[in-house]
Formats: structure tokens, C-alpha cells, sequence
């Protein structure tokens, strides 16, 4: 009977282990974790603190007990801090204290861990992070002790910043959203993040973009001061409480302990069957570099992607040869009543392919005007001017507008490497009150098209 170990009790941890035993319900499988939280959805952290989701364990994706009943020994509040990988054992300190492990093939699902800036006073009460389950727990206990209608701030507008600034003006606080960039998630051009910008300041919520923290402090009574530096000058504001979420890291001690080596944004390097190259240690998920369908290799943590590795990695361990597909960057997010979405390159980000670049934003009705409830979708879509291949898309406009699977239509056709001029080939369903005969996807690749074959020589078209 094979002994898989996986290190790391979320997405990618999780994934290895309950493939492995889909695959073979005689693998003995023991998942070691640091924390309480085994198979949580940390994704949808923000909804609870929003009050959405109504209670902390409805997050969990399978309780202890389904895990367990799936054939899983779970080690939570165990630590892992060394591999010996010539006897294959692992080190780990739990409640009962210091054990070795023993196993046959070893998984590293280690994550990713927030970034903390410098001059940011991180452990005081007031304070946050917003990665762990155990951030969620410490903000939401720290919101319910203040009034509503107090002033938070939430420092970085990326997809977690943005849906913790919504949950926190749902729950009636005063927020300030603080951005370094010209417009809140810089992962979209300007052009369609300042729609979301402005969704987020319609909505009540203060933005400041292009601005900087320099520094957080005491401010009295419980207080922060929050100190700025922008194109307009130094500035200071007073928050009850801050929530710092500018981005993560890889977690990668465990697997630099045992000699993998690093990558991408300091990623451990796996092949795309996610071994590390040291003999029975394989890795996934936020900790490991990401192979990618135009760039070959990246770092894009995301629980999509973590999943789906995961699982390779699971199959690979019983002796599999499954390959991880790679990702083409696709990733969606609401912001009140928006949905900005994106999938493959923007246009700069097209830089390391030998490609003629050329970018073109549409604006299309998601359904028949005629039938209630139209509303515009702004879609960029971007292509190879020589060769006709679509190369990204990123799309935003209402919740109601299916956002998400229209950027999946984008994403399958990267996917397959097809062209612009394919998209609008694409059998796409059609009734009046869902879309049109050409949907809008297929009306934004038609104006690639049309910009292309206006041979714009600067390839850009916007
Ligand atoms: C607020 C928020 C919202 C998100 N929303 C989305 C979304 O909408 N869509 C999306 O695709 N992604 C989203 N993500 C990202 C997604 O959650 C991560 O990509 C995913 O959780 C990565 O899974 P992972 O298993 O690689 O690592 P992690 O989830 O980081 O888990 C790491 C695990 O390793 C354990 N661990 C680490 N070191 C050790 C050690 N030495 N010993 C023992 N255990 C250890 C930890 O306890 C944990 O169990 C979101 C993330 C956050 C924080």
C-alpha cells in the first residue's frame, strides 16, 4: 500500500489527496496542516465578513468528518519543517510534539502567504492581513466590537482588496480604499479599471489611487493613522481599523528544506507533471511556478489553478503520467453590481512573444436591446496582427451580463490556440433575452477585425 503525505490541508493539498485515493482506495493518505481549517474556501473569505455567508464553517468545501470518510487522515495544527529525503521522512511538530512521518511519496501544497510592507505595525490590535482563515476570524472579531459607520481602510485594490472594500461598506463601515495605481485592479487596462473604480465610489466607498502608504501609526484612542504619498502630495487619514492586502508570496521553506529549487516570483520549480526533480517530492498550488499556454512559465496563484495541480499531482504519485494543461490567466471578479473579468495577455504583457500585438475595445449589448434589461459589456479584446491569433480578452460590465462565461469563451479559444476570425466562427447559443445572434463576444472579435484590417501599423486600436 502506498503512504502519500500531503503538506498543506486547502486547495492543492486537498486535491492531491483525494485524487489519489479516487484513483486507488487502498492509498493511505495523511494530510498535514498548520492550521484548523482542512478543504476551507478561503475564496470566500470576503462573503463572510460582507455577512453574505451567513457562519464561518459554511466554508468549508467537505467538514473534517467527509474528508475522513474519504479515506483521509487529517494532521491539523501540525507544522512540517523538515524533509529527510534520503529515508523519506518527514519532520513535523504537532500537539503531541516532535514525530518523523514516514512515506512513500510527499506532496509540498504550502501556499502562498500575504506580502508585508515595510513601516506597517502587523500583530497590533486594529491591524489585519487577509489570507488565512485565521486573518478572516481575527477582522471579523475586531469589526463586530466597532460601531458601524467608523472609519476602516483597506490598503490595495487588487480582486481581495476590492471585495473586502464591498463587504465592508455592506456592513455599514466608512471605507477608504487606497490604491498605489492610476485606477483600482491594475491587472486591466486603465480604461476599463476606472469603470471599476467608479462602480466602488458610487457604491459610497472612498478611492485614493495613486497613492502610496508610506506608513501606519498610532493615531490614540485605538485609532490609525495612515500616512500617504501621491502625485498631489503627503496625506494622512484616521482609521479604526486597516486591512492590508497588497499581494503574496510563496511558501517555500519546507521545499527549499529538502532541495527543490526556485523560480518565478521565487515559485518552487515543478515540471508539468509537478515534480520537483527530488526524488519522491512533488508540489502545487500557490507555492509552485505556473505553466502557462502563451508565456511557458509564470507565478499565478489561483485556486483554479491550485485545484487542477493538485490533482495531477495526486494521479502522478500512484505512478500517473497526467500533465497540468497550463493556465492562460483566466480569473473573474465581482465589485458591486460589475464584473470585471480577463483571460491571456494584455497588450504589453504580450512583450516576451515574438507577436505583432493589436488591441481593440468594443462596446456590445449582452442581450437584445428590445427584450428588458440590455446592458453594455465593455470588451478588449487583444490579437496578434500577423497572424490572426487571439492572444487576450478582459471584459467588464452588470452582474446580470454572464461575464464570467463570456470571458470562458475567450479562454477556451486560448485554450485551443485558436484565432480572432475562429471566435466569430463559434456556434454560440442565442435567445433574445440572453444574448444575440452574434454575441457580444463575437461582436468585440469582429471589431479586432475591422481594427486589423485597418492595418493600424502601431497596432493599437483602442
Ligand atoms: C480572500 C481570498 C479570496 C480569493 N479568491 C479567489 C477566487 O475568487 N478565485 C481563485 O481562483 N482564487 C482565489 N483566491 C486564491 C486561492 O484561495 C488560492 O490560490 C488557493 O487557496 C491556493 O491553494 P493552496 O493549496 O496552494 O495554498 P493555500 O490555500 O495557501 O494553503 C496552504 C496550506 O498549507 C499549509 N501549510 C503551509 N506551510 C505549512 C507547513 N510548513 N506545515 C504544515 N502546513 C503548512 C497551510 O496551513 C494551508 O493548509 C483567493 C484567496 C484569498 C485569500
Amino acid at each position: 500500500m502506498t503512504h502519500l503525505v500531503a503538506v498543506g490541508g486547502s486547495d492543492a493539498g486537498i486535491a492531491a489527496a483525494l485524487r489519489a485515493r479516487e484513483l486507488d482506495p487502498s492509498t493511505d493518505v495523511t494530510v498535514v496542516l498548520a492550521d484548523e481549517f482542512p478543504n476551507f474556501s478561503i475564496c470566500g473569505i470576503p462573503y463572510w465578513v460582507s455577512g453574505d455567508v451567513a457562519t464561518e464553517a459554511s466554508l468549508a468545501h467537505r467538514t473534517r468528518g467527509d474528508l475522513e470518510a474519504a479515506g483521509m487522515t487529517v494532521r491539523s495544527s501540525t507544522w512540517a519543517s523538515a524533509v529527510d529525503v534520503d529515508r523519506q521522512l518527514l519532520s513535523v511538530t504537532g500537539p503531541a510534539g516532535e514525530e518523523q512521518i514516514a512515506y512513500d511519496e510527499l506532496l509540498i501544497g504550502t501556499g502562498a502567504e500575504p506580502v508585508r510592507p515595510a513601516g506597517i505595525p502587523f500583530g497590533k490590535p486594529g491591524i489585519h492581513l487577509l489570507h488565512s482563515m485565521t486573518d478572516a476570524e481575527q477582522v471579523v472579531a475586531a469589526l463586530e466590537l466597532l460601531p458601524a459607520g467608523s472609519r476602516v481602510a483597506v490598503v490595495g485594490a487588487g480582486y481581495i482588496g476590492l471585495e473586502m472594500t464591498e463587504g465592508l461598506v455592506a456592513r455599514g463601515f466608512d471605507t477608504t480604499l487606497i490604491q498605489r495605481g492610476p485606477e483600482v485592479l491594475s491587472t486591466l487596462d486603465p480604461g476599463l479599471g476606472s469603470l471599476v473604480t467608479e462602480e466602488v465610489r458610487r457604491h459610497g466607498a472612498t478611492v485614493l489611487t495613486g497613492a502610496t502608504v508610506t506608513g501606519i501609526t498610532p493615531a490614540g484612542g485605538g485609532q490609525w493613522s495612515v500616512a500617504t504619498t501621491s502625485t498631489f502630495g503627503d496625506a494622512a487619514g484616521t482609521f479604526a481599523l486597516v486591512v492590508v492586502c497588497v499581494g503574496v508570496r510563496p511558501v517555500t521553506d519546507l521545499a527549499v528544506a529538502a532541495g527543490a529549487q526556485l523560480g518565478q516570483a521565487g515559485a518552487i520549480v515543478v515540471d508539468e507533471q509537478m515534480r520537483t526533480g527530488v526524488p519522491h517530492v512533488w508540489a502545487a498550488g500557490d507555492c509552485v511556478v505556473t505553466h502557462h499556454r502563451l508565456l511557458g512559465t509564470t507565478w499565478l496563484p489561483l485556486g483554479t489553478t491550485a485545484h487542477k495541480q493538485g490533482r495531477v499531482a495526486g494521479e502522478n504519485m500512484l505512478g500517473g503520467s497526467r500533465t497540468f494543461a497550463g493556465s492562460v490567466g483566466t480569473q473573474v471578479v465581482k465589485v458591486f453590481d460589475l464584473v470585471a473579468a480577463r483571460t491571456g495577455l494584455r497588450h504589453h504583457e504580450t512583450a516576451p512573444l515574438d507577436v505583432s500585438p493589436l488591441t481593440r475595445v468594443t462596446v456590445a449589448d449582452d442581450h437584445k436591446r428590445y427584450y428588458p434589461g440590455a446592458v453594455p459589456l465593455t470588451i478588449s479584446v487583444t490579437g496578434d496582427h500577423t497572424s490572426g491569433r487571439l492572444l487576450g480578452a478582459q471584459i467588464v460590465g452588470e452582474r446580470t451580463a454572464e461575464i464570467s462565461k463570456r470571458i470562458d469563451t475567450f479562454a477556451t479559444a486560448l485554450h485551443a490556440g485558436l484565432s480572432v476570425d475562429d471566435v466569430i466562427d463559434l456556434d454560440l447559443s442565442y435567445t433574445p433575452p440572453l444574448g444575440s445572434p452574434w454575441d457580444a463576444v463575437q461582436v468585440a472579435a469582429q471589431g479586432w477585425e475591422r481594427a486589423a484590417a485597418a492595418a493600424n501599423p502601431a497596432g493599437v486600436s483602442v
